[in-house]
């Protein structure tokens, strides 16, 4: 059988680390298996979903590489047989109506009329005599007066699913086993709200049914929600898709990844100077692993490894600096012109309009691809080549007051000038010969000459760097410091 996967995310806001790694999750078991990765829009919250959301969720989907075969398209098209793919789309087609008159008529599901002061009230009884505070079920059983009288109240229902009041509900999940609920600590959820719109948990089951899936791959945090579901496909006598429910995905204080830890949408991470490919790295490995733990998975390498076996039950935890370290790893394996691209959006936050065919500005962004851990390092390490100066207080306290200073840079401004071959060999050679002869030590020339022509006393490479910035450059930044050190 073609297995057949969906991401269904609610368009609430961007798409975030846990929503992009269940994603990435349904995506390569798609691929592994060789099924279809299906991507539906779960829009039936009417007031928080939004259609920048779910415009974001496709941009960041579409950043990450993650194709889907079928479903709602970025343009608003929709690709497949099983349409619509939208559930507000399928709401005004009223296949949710339809199946919910089902049950209604199957005695499976009914009207209730209870107002929200009255569940209100039922709530907090129920806690001040320390009972669960699940709907009591009311209305189960209303008299055709009763219902009458509501009616005439003007009273909008709801319709409630009728869950079984004995017995368990048991299911083999692919991650955490075995799995039982019993049936009286479940409640009669509503399928249907007043406003007609379907809930998550009626929608859902709708849906996965007719659309054919075979698995559910999402967050663990949907388990309670999967008993309920589960009776609803047995009120149907449908045969339920297999369930695999992902770890839940931990901050570095053990507390679920919130905006409380910084950083939790896809386009933060973007922004921030992250690679797509190693945002895909480091969300497989989020509750998940190969038998020796690889952690940096070459291209097309997840797509044959990903295994659901390899999940894990326990949370796993969300560690920055392993994915920033992880960058730098995905930084350097890029060649000098894909550094360019990649770099070229975040110079532009520096003010910085670099060419690709003009070699020094090609040069000088791989300068230090050996240390950049984000794209947005770069513009801070290269700006000064091409911009004024900005001496760092820090700098000139400690680089510029030093004793022989001028001796020091007057001395290279010569040697400087009379070097014709320009390069970072010669320029390393004459420096220490510079300093050797004059009983200098190298750190003593070295540092200032860094600070004059770059303002800092951190950098890219010496040499490289006075190589690149050129003779006459170099001379005028020299002589722009000493200016200053005359004041
Ligand atoms: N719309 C639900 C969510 O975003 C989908 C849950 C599911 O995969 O069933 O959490």
């Amino acid at each position: 059988m073609k297995t057949r996967v969906r991401f269904a995310p609610s368009p609430t806001g961007h798409l975030h680390v846990g929503g992009a790694r269940t994603a990435l999750f349904n995506y390569l078991f798609a691929k592994k298996t060789g099924g279809t990765f299906v991507l539906r829009i779960e829009d039936t919250d009417e007031l928080r979903s939004t259609d920048e959301s779910t415009k974001s969720i496709f941009q960041s989907m579409k950043w990450l590489d993650l194709k889907w075969d079928e479903g709602a398209m970025p343009d608003l098209s929709e690709k497949g047989d099983f349409g619509p793919y939208i559930q507000s789309k399928r709401e005004s087609d009223g296949i949710y109506k339809k199946y919910a008159e089902q049950l209604l008529e199957e005695k499976k599901a009914y009207y209730c009329y209870c107002s929200s002061e009255e569940l209100d009230e039922m709530r907090k009884k129920a806690l001040s005599e320390k009972r669960d505070p699940k709907y009591d079920g009311r209305c189960r059983h209303l008299s055709a007066e009763e219902i009458e009288e509501f009616k005439k109240q003007g009273r909008k229902p709801v319709i409630r699913f009728r869950m079984p009041d004995d017995g368990q509900t048991v299911f083999e999940d692919l991650v955490h086993k075995h799995l039982k609920f019993e049936n009286k600590l479940l409640y009669d959820f509503i399928m249907i709200k007043a406003s007609g719109y379907p809930t998550y948990n009626f929608a859902c089951v709708i849906d996965d049914h007719l659309m054919e899936m075979t698995h559910i791959i999402r967050g663990d945090d949907h388990i309670s929600n999967t008993p309920l579901q589960l009776n609803v496909y047995k009120a149907f006598g449908w045969e339920p898709p297999q369930h695999a429910h992902l770890s839940m995905i931990l901050g570095q204080d053990g507390t679920r990844l919130s905006k409380r830890h910084g950083a939790t949408s896809i386009t933060e991470y973007e922004k921030q100077g992250f690679l797509p490919e190693t945002m895909k790295n480091y969300l497989a490995l989020l509750g998940w692993g190969t038998t020796d733990s690889q952690d940096i998975f070459k291209k097309g390498e997840l797509e044959e490894k990903f295994d659901l076996k390899g999940c894990q039950k326990s949370a796993a935890a969300f560690d920055p600096v392993k994915l920033e370290w992880m960058n730098g790893e995905y930084i350097r394996q890029l060649s000098k012109d894909e550094l360019f691209d990649a770099a070229q959006p975040y110079l532009k936050d520096f003010g910085l309009n670099l060419d690709k065919a003009n070699p020094l500005h090609f040069n000088v962004v791989a300068l230090e691809q050996e240390k950049y851990k984000l794209l947005s390092d770069v513009g801070g390490m290269v700006y000064f080549f091409f911009q004024d100066v900005k001496y760092d207080e820090a700098a000139i306290d400690k680089i510029l007051k030093a004793p022989d200073i001028e001796t020091i840079l007057n001395g290279i401004k010569k040697t400087y000038s009379e070097i014709s071959e320009f390069n970072d060999i010669v320029l390393e050679s004459k420096t220490r010969e510079f300093a050797k002869s004059n009983g200098f030590k190298n750190g003593q020339v070295f540092h200032p000459v860094r600070v004059s022509v770059s303002g800092s006393t951190k950098g890219p490479t010496l040499f490289k760097m006075i190589e690149y910035l050129g003779k006459e450059e170099v001379i005028k930044r020299i002589d722009k410091t000493l200016s200053l050190i005359e004041i």
